[in-house]
C-alpha cells in the first residue's frame, strides 16, 4: 500500500510506528534518551551522503534517483524516531510543529531583508 503526504495524517504515522514497536515488544527500549540519540544518528546518516561533496556536487547528487532513494530512507528513519519520541513523551507533533512555525515567523519576519543578512 503506497502512501503519500497529501493523504496521510501525522496521527496515522505515529500509530504505525507504535504498532511496529509493540509487535516486537520494543516499547521498553524506546526511552526518550535512546530515541533522541537515534534521531541524531539517523540525521548523520543523511549527512554521510554529502560528507565530502561540494555544495554543487551535493545538489547534483540529489538529482540522482539512487541517492534520492537512500536519502528518503534515512529521512524516514529520522521521522520514525521523531514519531516514537512524540509517542513516548505524549507530544502532539502537529501542535508543536505549527506552534514552533508561528514562533519562527515572529523571530524571522518575512519583511526583513534576509538577502542582505545572508549574503554579507
Ligand atoms: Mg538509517
Amino acid at each position: 500500500m503506497k502512501k503519500c503526504d497529501a493523504e496521510t495524517t501525522v496521527g496515522e504515522m505515529k500509530e504505525a510506528v507504535l504498532a511496529f514497536a509493540k509487535a516486537r515488544d520494543w516499547e521498553k527500549y524506546h526511552r526518550p534518551k535512546h530515541l533522541a540519540m537515534s534521531i541524531a544518528i539517523e540525521a548523520a546518516e543523511i549527512m554521510e551522503h554529502f560528507q565530502w561533496l561540494s555544495e554543487a556536487q551535493a545538489d547534483e547528487a540529489m538529482q540522482r534517483d539512487e541517492v534520492k532513494a537512500e536519502v528518503a530512507e534515512e529521512l524516514a528513519d529520522v521521522l520514525m524516531y521523531c514519531m516514537e519520541l512524540a509517542n513516548v513523551a505524549g507530544i502532539d507533533l502537529a501542535e508543536a510543529y505549527f506552534a514552533k512555525l508561528a514562533k519562527n515567523e515572529k523571530r524571522f519576519p518575512a519583511d526583513e531583508d534576509w538577502k542582505a543578512k545572508w549574503e554579507r
